[in-house]
């Protein structure tokens, strides 16, 4: 492919302002969404190499993993806030790819996260996703998928009741809320298989958690947990 002048890109550069979708700052290259000092202060937790993290330990008790991961610590107000604002109400798709890739690039650097088979993102309820228009799970794990160069298996899992809204509910309340509400439609094809789990946004982790208990049903399947963001409730 041939490649751009920088002329070119100049030229581009002032019809079509690359911006730094945090800060605003205009001076990109087109090949970035953030700005390096607004990259420099994404709340990473850091915890794919930690074995026994604060995701693991939501699971404790509760689903038998391999590996749980979170890329970025969510807190209202910031940054990363407002990145999955983006793309989850504002149809912003780059975002979550991005996003996805920077935590692919993480888990990929860690044993923990090795010899996984399949991506799989949560699924939405059918509804809601048709008017969404996408999944906003599927999105951040087309990015992680492209980090990690493993193929990601949409479809094969289904949302199948509708749930009233989940906030001001206890934990009790959530977890009989979205019991079984999640059903394999092709078991064969996880059978003795190695699966990461994606989402966007992890709190007390009921969502993930009745999703996963379906996957473990499967006889010989592995199961791995990571979200995006992490939300300390
Ligand atoms: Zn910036």
């Amino acid at each position: 492919m041939i490649q751009m002048s920088s002329l070119l890109k100049d030229a581009l550069h002032l019809f079509y302002p690359h911006q730094c979708i945090s800060c605003g700052d205009d001076v990109l290259p087109f090949d970035k969404m953030i700005c390096n000092y607004c990259f420099e202060n994404l709340p990473r937790t850091q915890f794919s190499s930690l074995s026994e993290n604060s995701i693991d330990r939501i699971f404790y008790g509760r689903l038998n993993l391999k590996a749980a991961h979170s890329e970025f610590y969510f807190s209202k107000g910031q940054l990363i806030q407002s990145l999955i604002h983006q793309l989850k109400y504002n149809g912003n798709k780059e975002v979550g790819v991005y996003l996805g890739q920077l935590m692919g690039q993480s888990l990929l650097m860690n044993n923990r996260f090795k010899e996984i088979d399949f991506i799989v993102p949560v699924p939405m309820f059918r509804q809601k996703e048709i008017k969404r228009g996408y999944n906003q799970a599927d999105i951040i794990a087309q990015g992680v998928a492209d980090a990690m160069q493993i193929p990601v298996a949409k479809d094969l899992i289904q949302r199948i009741q509708f749930t009233s809204t989940q906030t001001k509910k206890d934990r009790t309340e959530r977890w009989d809320n979205v019991k079984n509400t999640f059903m394999i439609k092709n078991e064969q094809l996880f059978k003795n298989k190695s699966v990461l789990l994606i989402d966007d946004v992890i709190t007390t982790g009921a969502t993930l958690e009745s999703c996963g208990e379906t996957i473990l049903q499967i006889p010989g399947a592995i199961l791995s947990i990571a979200t995006l963001a992490y939300a300390i409730v």
